[in-house]
């Protein structure tokens, strides 16, 4: 058996979405459950693409996530150079290969020229074939012309390892350019020949790629090779299930996800999840978990949809269960300004009491900024409450001065706290839902709060009690 081999091969065209990095996290997720090396290179072929900065965001993306990689354009590797464009040697090698054997040839055609087959073959209602064209006598090539492969068109029935068996007719297959006439090779060509070197035994790849994988069976037949395995991945399909994730359906830059606070392991558990699962209800599981259990055959056929809000409650879930000292550090960033003015025990008492509601970390300032400072007084709070509204003025002014009393011996422990609440719903004979309402109204102007003894323990007496005056004088 062959060491397993993958590689994520992206084009340096831009930033990488969670469609990318799927198909990067099932290649590298098949490489490390088989103890075998996972592989980037850039196919940067098509200089017009190119943009700039596109490699080292790529790059930064795969380490931002962990999927470290065991060769690559930047760390080298036995079967370097891992860029194309570094590659062009290879092609013309192999090219040659394919025009001694007689299996490509020079386009002699102007696009004036395919231009007017395309239109005959429309008129005629047939579909356009480059075959039908091929020169009698082709001149021979020099690089100034597109060189094209010489197809045989037939058949096939192959297994690909995620959508299963596949039958295709001749009609399918074609002459397609190996090598452009700017001396670069098509992707088509390109990519066969580095699986090919650099040893790939299996092949991720987006499901756009089906429909030309015939002409690469042919192609890999010409050349002698063995295709390696194919596993090709259903599209990723905007929240509504009905189109294609685009970036105005919020196919964000990964990194964007990164720095506005989401986990790594909640990503990459998310990403995996999208056209994947075990085969149970299970919904979360660790980097460990997801290499021993991943499998292709599990991957689904159709599109998986994007839910952001399933990437929320998950990157929430991962959240909670992280240890208060390890959430601390990985939220330095993203404190409100605040919040500089208090020291770390502080800080992280105000954390450990959000933690549970936290679902990434920017959410941050909107959660706490109240721990750090006064709120301006916020009048719709109270008339938008449903439990208040029906109160009058006085009346609320009346059990907030009840609280006020009840507050000042208080020694501001969460118990004590806890009792002094309790006792007070008693003598006012109100709901929790009205009377700690109106109590978390006056003390954070805020909309939500942790649990309102916790929330005043850490607040603290002078705080709790000048922010219940402040609201009252504004009743
Ligand atoms: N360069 C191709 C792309 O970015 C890679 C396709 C493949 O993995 O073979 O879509």
């Amino acid at each position: 058996m062959k060491p397993v081999r993958t590689r994520f091969a992206p084009s340096p065209t831009g930033f990488l979405h969670v469609g990318g990095i799927r198909t990067a996290l099932f290649a590298w997720l098949v490489a490390r459950q088989a103890g075998g090396q996972f592989i980037l290179r850039f196919e940067d072929t098509d200089k017009k693409r190119e943009v700039e900065g596109a490699r080292e965001h790529l790059i930064k993306s795969l380490r931002d996530l962990g999927l470290e990689y065991d060769e690559g354009p930047d760390i080298g590797g036995p079967y370097a150079p891992y860029t194309q464009s570094e590659r062009l040697e290879s092609y013309q090698r192999w090219a040659q290969r394919l025009i001694e054997a007689g299996r490509a040839y020079a386009d002699p055609y102007t696009p004036e020229q395919v231009q007017g087959f395309r239109e005959a073959a429309q008129a005629a209602k047939q579909p356009f074939l480059y075959r039908n064209h091929r020169p009698e006598n082709p001149p021979a090539w020099d690089g100034s012309q597109p060189l094209r492969f010489k197809a045989e068109p037939k058949a096939y029935t192959r297994t690909d390892a995620v959508m299963g068996e596949l039958t295709t007719g001749p009609e399918v297959i074609d002459d397609f350019v190996l090598i452009k006439s700017d001396g670069y090779p098509t992707y088509n060509f390109a990519h066969i020949v580095d699986d090919a070197e650099m040893e790939i035994t299996h092949v991720m790849r987006g499901q756009e790629f089906l429909s030309s994988t015939p002409n690469y069976l042919n192609l890999y037949e010409a050349l002698g090779l063995e295709a390696p395995i194919l596993a090709h991945l259903p599209h990723i399909m905007n929240e509504a299930g009905n189109k294609k994730l685009g970036k105005r359906d919020g196919a964000k830059d990964v990194l964007d996800y990164i720095r506005d606070g989401y986990l790594p392991e909640a990503m990459i558990n998310f990403i995996a999840s999208m056209g994947w699962n075990d085969g149970t209800e299970q919904e979360i599981f660790t980097r460990d978990e997801l290499i021993a259990k991943f499998s292709l055959d599990h991957v689904q056929r159709s599109g998986a949809r994007f839910d952001e809000r399933r990437l929320e409650w998950m990157n929430g879930a991962y959240i909670r269960e992280l240890a208060l000292d390890d959430l601390f550090d990985r939220v330095t960033d993203f404190w409100p300004p605040e919040a500089a003015d208090y020291d770390d025990d502080y800080r992280k008492k105000v954390l450990g009491l959000i933690q549970e509601r936290l679902k990434f970390f920017t959410e941050l300032p909107q959660l706490t900024t109240f721990f750090f400072a006064d709120l301006p007084l916020n009048p719709e709070l109270i008339a938008g409450n449903k439990q208040l509204k029906k109160f009058d003025a006085s009346e609320l002014g009346n059990w907030l001065e009840q609280t006020k009393a009840s507050l000042l011996d208080s020694d501001f422990s969460v118990g004590d706290l806890t009792d002094r609440l309790n006792a007070l719903l008693e003598a006012t004979g109100q709901k929790p839902g009205v009377l700690f309402s109106l109590i978390r109204i006056a003390t954070t102007q805020a909309p939500a709060s942790p649990g309102l003894a916790d929330t005043m323990a850490v607040l603290g007496r002078d705080r709790t009690l000048a922010r219940i005056d402040a609201q009252l004088s504004k009743l």
